[in-house]
């Protein structure tokens, strides 16, 4: 029954977060999924060693590459999404930087916006540079017409985030896939800020999604860990890729020809870059994530009903000089928030306080509820400025680009009482 219940795409997200992917059957009839805590596995006999090698057989041999506990992840992941193949990995900038060097080679490049999360910024403006991957980061991201500038003969993905960090901007997802594939160039999303189940990447057009499952996806702020998702429609033999035509050849006799064609993209992540480089998510971790995300529907239901309220709560409170959140009607991204995001636009919120940077820093010092800390999406309620930690260290234009000043605080909303979260942050800045 749960087997079947991976492949049957009807069933709801929520019937599907709890059993795609797992067969008790398959595992001592336990029903939670066992933790496969093991560095390796028996082989049996000298051919099957071979059709594991040769990867003409799905199973384990050693666990820096595959483990059954992260398959059943992979497979849950990749029926949320609505996708063909998923990975993973120890974490989200193991997931994200894995992904750039799966399409670039010296001499690549990548475009891409000023409004991402701070670590993949860096990655793609400072430690992929010397290695010959440049990064295009576009001046205006909301007009998507002027991202056709950016692009040339080695330009390899455009590189994007579903909401971005910290200012929850919204990008024309349909408009830059169309773009993009005129050009015969995929697109990547970082979708940790709004999960499957907020937005559906792989409707809109994007090829690849990308996530710090430490965020929503695991819930609880228990663990570090990455994942990576394929849509499975991308041609990538199209002659753009010369990297995924030496592996079609390598392979092509072996994998099955559709299995391949598909799920391109991950394969190559998992033979080349989880076999060599190493960075994969260990057993223990997708446990905790797939225990996480069998009630990801539900929390996140309830994130964003907490991040409306608080939204609405924080932009009548005479100490906030600007709320940022799509769901609220007087915010730029309103319209595009409703129309990526019919269940609601996620539930990170910055805000500007009236009085500068100390006055910021009196929230801080004051709130109870909320923990200061640098994470997202928790099921707790977190508080953080982001100009001396997220984002310190790049200049004050760059920053500003991102939307982050020295007097905004950035709001993770968590499951709480609301009643609670808004006594909480009202009597904070009160004290501002
Ligand atoms: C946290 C985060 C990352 C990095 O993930 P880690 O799991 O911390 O490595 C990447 N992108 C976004 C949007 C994030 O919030």
């Amino acid at each position: 029954m749960s087997y079947k219940a991976f492949e049957k795409k009807d069933l709801g997200f929520t019937t599907r977060q709890l059993h795609a992917g797992y067969d008790p059957a398959e595992h001592n009839g336990s029903k939670a999924v066992p933790i496969y805590q093991t560095a390796a596995f028996e082989l049996g006999d000298y051919e099957r060693c071979l059709r594991l090698f040769r990867y003409e057989e799905e199973g384990d041999s050693y666990v820096r590459f595959s483990n059954p506990t992260n398959r059943v992840l992979d497979r849950r992941l990749t029926s949320l999404e609505g996708g063909s193949a998923s990975i993973t990995f120890a974490s989200g900038m193991a997931a994200i930087s894995g992904t750039f060097l799966n399409l670039c080679q010296a001499g690549d490049n990548i475009v891409s916006v000023r409004t991402l999360y701070g670590g993949s910024t860096e990655l793609l403006q400072s430690v992929l540079k010397p290695y010959g991957i440049e990064a295009r980061f576009i001046e205006d991201e909301n007009d998507v017409e002027s991202y056709r500038q950016y692009i040339d003969d080695h330009t390899k993905a455009i590189y994007i985030e579903a909401l971005g960090n910290p200012g929850m901007n919204v990008l024309d997802v349909d408009a830059i896939t169309e773009l993009a594939h005129s050009y015969g160039i995929p697109v990547v999303i970082d979708n940790t800020f709004a999960t499957p189940y907020l937005f559906r990447p792989f409707e809109h057009g994007v090829d690849i999604a990308c996530y710090s499952a430490t965020k929503y996806l695991s819930g609880h702020g228990t663990v570090i860990a990455g994942m990576v998702s394929e849509a499975g429609t991308f041609d990538w033999l199209g002659g753009r890729f010369p990297q995924f035509e030496a592996f079609y050849e390598e392979y092509k006799d072996l994998i099955d020809d559709k299995t391949l064609r598909t799920q391109m993209f991950t394969q190559r992540l998992r033979i080349v870059y989880l076999m060599q480089l190493g960075g994969h998510m260990s057993p223990q971790t997708a446990f905790y994530v797939l225990q996480g995300m069998e009630t990801l529907s539900l929390r996140m239901e309830r994130h964003v009903y907490n991040a409306q309220k608080l939204a609405e709560f924080l932009d009548q409170h005479p100490a906030v000089t600007e709320v940022r959140y799509p769901g609220l009607p007087d915010s730029p991204y309103y319209e595009l928030g409703r129309k990526y995001f019919p269940k609601g636009p996620g539930a990170i919120i910055s805000i500007r306080i009236r009085g500068g940077k100390e006055a910021a820093l009196r929230v801080l010092e004051n709130v109870e509820i909320f923990d200061y800390m640098t994470n997202v999406g928790d099921a707790k309620s977190l508080i953080v400025h982001p100009a001396s930690s997220t984002h310190f260290g790049h200049t004050p234009e760059e920053n500003a680009a991102a939307g982050v000043f020295e007097d905004t605080l950035r709001i993770s909303v968590g499951i709480e009482d609301i009643d609670d979260l808004i006594a909480d942050i009202g009597q904070a800045l009160d004290r501002s």
